[in-house]
């Protein structure tokens, strides 16, 4: 499509208000685009009967927040000291919950589960990319992570020194995680997708002791290597002051030829395979650090976020119980999270284990060796709970349902769902066709920063909206409010804000506290600001209409990206859809529209793109249609799966785009801008 059709198709004046008829400004609403919604599905009677969590928690958790916490904190965990206090909030913006207890991460995630009987449960089922398989029993588990817990000490490595990890999605990720936990190191987990210079950064901002990393990993049934990136890192870690970093552990995973450095470099199977597997785990302050992750950076300079001990572990196995229904004797879990994101820390590494489940951990890619592999490996395991992410939904939905409908996926009754909104149609997709009509989903909301799931349907309780996350978790105060932090009624749109302190809250960003602060809570004093825009609807129920900074103002009307991207997506042509504000005289700004169209549309040209205008139109209202939709190949996408509407935005605006590194392609700017001048 040539750029002067598109800018032919639209007229601005057609679609947007007149400029500074600020009625919703006036209003004190954030945003005015609101898609009406009205399907609903309610948790069948044979599920709700067996439900793990019923709907008397919330009166529960609304009575006390803080009792309610510290009961769940007794229920679910063993301390090896009882806490005196659930929640010190004494000196806000800095929480400290379940005062004076002592625990230990790595006891509550293995030992116990074997003490009391269940050491021949399987914890983990690997897949390999390449097709190779392992299990570990909790008992296995527990063993492998006592040595590493001795390895890593007989390296040096001491309570409260940090620990890089650069590892791809192999069981080795997680011990390595419980062994640090288990002797009281901080781990701090870069994704193996980035480069030498994130991984150095965050070394040097850690300043790690010990790296754990493996000489590569399989993608798309290739080798790829891991190891001279840490070199790489290495080499320039310490600006010239010298580095941190003592000593390198290296799993041996592909096979591929490393370079070595003697005396800092060690196998794994030397070091840890020869460690004793007798250790024991003492309780760590409930305050204690348990490791630092960096946000990945969709919106600027990434931040250490820190996260301790007793109240992380706490709302983690919480969440993942009541939101997953999980019950552990029988159902098998299955999360697509790498550990190098937040999801894979609290819903891979840690709630899992500590509830004692049956996991599934996959290594490669979607489409490895073929476009079934997921599919293939739920009917496998008989996957019963799947956790996984909108992006990875929507390129299922474009390869076309035949693939999921050759395999069995019936033992599926729980479908989760993170990172970004589910577009409603994205969502119905997933729970017919994955879900054979049957599975409730469970869109949930919550951040690096929150440490655990904070908004989310009971799947046993909620009758499910698609597209909305909808109740904020029982013992969380999550709000929708106005500029002036006024609660806004219902109907209407305005800020993402948490009222009162939660267990697995950020404790501050690494060596930044003032930061922390600037952050979340100079926004609204006194209640932590999220940085996403939402709405609550008629029912109360809570919309993610995508972050405060992408909002656009269109003549005076602010707009949600989320609610355009969801339209859109709706009409059968599109697969996939971006959309940015780029500045326009008129209107102060315009909407922009990048979409993907599905196979069978592609040629359809100038018609499609006026039919998707009106089609906005008619879904959200006129103010919300486009002036301009480019069709394109693809959409830039940071590594963990979101969109990164900024570089779009650079595009729509006619600038070269800017810092690129982070997308999961880095290529994909090029594309779009071939395809943009053809
Ligand atoms: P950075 O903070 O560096 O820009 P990031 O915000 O992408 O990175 P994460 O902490 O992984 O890093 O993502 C949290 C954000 O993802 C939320 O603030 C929200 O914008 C989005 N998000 C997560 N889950 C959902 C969901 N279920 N619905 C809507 N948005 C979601
Ligand atoms: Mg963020």
């Amino acid at each position: 499509m040539s750029q002067d059709t598109t800018s032919a198709v639209v007229d601005a004046s057609a679609s947007a208000g007149q400029p500074g008829s600020a009625t919703g400004a006036e209003k004190g609403d954030a945003f005015e685009n609101l898609l009406h919604e009205t399907r609903k599905f309610a948790p069948s009677p044979e599920f709700a009967a067996d439900a793990v969590v019923t709907a008397a928690e919330y009166e529960e958790a609304n009575a006390d927040r803080p009792a309610f916490w510290a009961k769940k904190a007794r229920e679910l965990l063993t301390w090896n000291k009882d806490f005196d206090q659930a929640l010190d909030w004494s000196n806000p913006p800095f929480a400290k919950w379940f005062v004076g207890g002592e625990v230990n991460a790595a006891y509550n995630a293995l030992d116990r589960h074997v003490e009391n009987g269940l050491g021949d449960r399987v914890a983990i089922y690997f897949e390999g990319e390449p097709g190779d398989t392992s299990i570990y029993t909790y008992a296995q588990l527990t063993e492998e992570v006592k040595k590493a817990a001795n390895a890593f000490e007989s390296l040096g490595v001491a309570k409260g020194d940090r620990v890089a990890v650069y590892l791809p999605m192999i069981p080795e990720a997680v011990i390595t995680l419980l062994a640090c936990a288990r002797i009281g190191a901080v781990h701090s987990v870069v994704f193996g997708g980035f480069s030498s210079e994130a991984l150095r950064s965050r070394i040097d901002d850690a300043e790690a002791k010990l790296v754990v990393t493996a000489d590569g990993t399989y993608r798309r049934g290739k080798p790829s290597a891991l190891k001279p990136a840490v070199d790489e890192a290495l080499a320039h870690t310490g600006d010239g002051n010298g580095h941190t970093v003592q000593n390198v552990v290296v799993v041996k995973r592909n096979g591929q030829n490393v370079d070595w450095h003697e005396g800092r470099d060690h196998w794994w199977a030397d070091t840890v395979g020869a460690a004793s597997a007798e250790h024991t785990a003492v309780g760590h302050d409930s305050e204690h650090p348990l490791f630092i992750l960096y946000t990945s950076g969709t919106t600027g300079k990434p931040k250490g976020i820190l996260h301790t001990t007793g109240g992380y572990l706490t709302q983690t196995a919480y969440t993942h119980k009541a939101v997953f229904d999980l019950h552990p004797e029988t159902d098998v879990y299955w999360c697509t999270a790498d550990v190098g994101w937040v999801t894979g820390h609290s819903y891979v590494a840690y709630a899992p284990l500590v509830n004692g489940a049956t996991q599934v951990m996959y290594e490669g890619t979607p489409d490895s060796p073929h476009q079934g592999r997921w599919w293939e490996i739920i009917e496998k395991y008989k996957v019963s709970i799947l956790y996984t992410a909108p992006t990875a939904i929507r390129t299922f939905m474009k390869w076309g349902r035949e693939i999921p409908d050759k395999y069995d996926l019936s033992s599926l009754r729980v479908l989760g769902s993170v990172g970004e909104s589910i577009n409603p149609e994205a969502w119905m997709w997933y729970r017919k066709v994955i879900g054979g009509d049957k599975t409730p989903i469970v869109d949930t909301w919550w951040q690096t920063e929150t440490g655990a799931q904070m908004i989310a349907p009971l799947p046993g309780v909620t009758a499910t909206k698609p597209g909305s996350a909808q109740v904020p978790l029982p013992g969380i105060a999550v709000d929708v409010v106005d500029e002036m932090g006024e609660s806004v009624p219902n109907g209407h749109g305005g800020f993402l804000v948490i009222r009162e302190p939660w267990p697995a809250m950020l404790r501050g960003i690494w060596g930044d506290p003032e930061r922390f602060k600037d952050t979340y809570w100079s926004r609204f004093e006194t209640m932590y600001f999220a940085g996403d825009g939402a709405k609550k609807d008629e029912d109360g129920d809570i919309w993610l209409l995508g972050r405060v900074d992408d909002v656009m103002n269109v003549s005076g009307h602010r707009l949600s990206t989320t609610e355009i991207e969801s339209a859109l997506v709706s009409h059968p042509a599109v697969a996939e859809a971006a959309v940015v504000g780029a500045a326009d005289e008129t209107t102060g700004q315009a909407v922009v529209a990048f979409v993907i169209l599905r196979g069978d549309a592609v040629d359809s040209g100038d018609a499609i793109v006026q039919e998707l205008r009106n089609h906005v139109g008619k879904e959200i209202g006129p103010i919300a249609k486009p002036k301009a939709i480019l069709v394109v190949p693809e959409l830039p996408k940071t590594r963990s799966g979101k969109i990164m509407r900024r570089l779009l935005k650079d595009v729509a605006e006619g600038r070269d785009p800017g810092d690129a590194t982070t997308l999961s392609d880095p290529t994909i700017m090029q594309q779009i801008a071939i395809s943009l001048r053809k």
